[in-house]
């Protein structure tokens, strides 16, 4: 299956959980008789109390014969380029903007790292419904935005849609029928690049998250750069700087479906996936075969301290 790799930016209550949760059930990811029991991006107890995104997240669904894996992007201050890590697992974001409130702080930050790494972006003025709603001036204020963070041509030609996720659906014109979110899922398929990754070089990939399950221990989130890993398969955690954290074996492979984790056997380069198995390896470390030196986040190593005699 083609594979898409989409961040959603949005300020916080722009509306962002509630477009994930429409995308999962019009995506037929969840049977209509299955409530989509935890609110898709918003589940982890902690962040819920703070209010604030801290853990990227990953939802995938299906569409048309591909997976389109949807990350979380977190909204607070830049922690040691966390935002950039995340932003390098995909190929385009959708800036999700209140129609009403228009592109806030939290947007503009993420939006501007976004765009430094070439990142092409989709508009989605959301809460078109809202009585207070101001598309077109919202609009200008995005395009307006994007020119201050010094987005390139092909960033400015952006496409748009507006969008109820509440209600859900999204049109690229505000006079079409309004009947569910399928633009929304056609423009991610085709404006997103497909990944590029190279499936025959050995397995890389850059630790983007890492978390404790209570059943399979510290699991590893990123994408896939290069190559294949199967269960099982010997693995090297690798510093920034280059040298051997741990060897290890990749004792279980997950990849994301829906709101859930599934164990597959195969990882591609391409999909984000979470790998079991290494003790000491963490965030912006990399993960290789036995013989990779190469980190993909790489550090300059320290300048060697001169000693001088005389
Ligand atoms: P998040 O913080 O970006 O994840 O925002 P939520 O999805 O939690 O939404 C914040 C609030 O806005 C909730 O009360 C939603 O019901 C409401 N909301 C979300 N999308 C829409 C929309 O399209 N129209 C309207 N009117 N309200 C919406």
């Amino acid at each position: 299956m083609e594979i898409r790799n989409v961040a959603i930016i949005a300020h916080v209550d722009h509306g962002k959980t509630t477009l994930v949760d429409g995308l999962l059930k019009q995506s037929g990811t969840f049977r209509d008789n299955q409530k989509v029991a935890e609110r898709a991006m918003d589940s982890n107890d902690l962040e819920r109390e703070r209010g604030i995104t801290i853990l990227a997240k990953c939802t995938s669904v299906e569409w048309d014969g591909y997976r389109l894996n949807i990350v979380d992007t977190p909204g607070h201050a830049d922690f040691g380029g966390e935002v950039e890590r995340i932003l390098s697992m995909v190929d385009g974001v959708v800036v999700l903007v209140d129609a009403a409130e228009g592109p806030m702080p939290q947007t503009k930050f993420v939006t501007q790292k976004a765009l430094g790494l070439g990142l092409k972006p989709i508009i989605v003025i959301n809460k078109a419904d809202r009585p207070d709603a101001r598309p077109n001036e919202v609009l200008d204020e995005c395009f307006d935005l994007l020119v201050a963070l010094d987005a390139n041509e092909e960033q400015l030609d952006f496409p748009v849609l507006y969008a109820s996720a509440k209600e859900g659906w999204a049109v690229t014109d505000l006079s079409e029928p309004k009947e569910n979110l399928h633009p929304l899922f056609d423009l991610i398929v085709r404006h997103v690049k497909a990944p590029e990754v190279n499936e025959n070089a050995p397995f890389r990939m850059l630790v983007t998250t890492i978390e404790s399950n209570p059943y399979l221990g510290r699991l590893l989130t990123g994408r896939v750069e290069s190559g294949v890993l199967k269960t099982n398969d010997p693995i090297k955690g690798l510093s920034r700087k280059g040298g051997k954290i741990e060897d290890a074996r990749a004792t279980k492979i997950l990849a994301f479906r829906g709101l859930e984790r599934e164990t597959i056997t195969a990882a591609r380069a391409g999909d984000i996936v979470s790998v079991a198995g290494l003790v000491r390896t963490t965030v912006a470390d990399t993960l290789g075969t036995p013989e990779e030196t190469e980190p993909l986040d790489a550090q300059p190593i320290d300048p060697p301290t001169i000693s001088m005699t005389f």
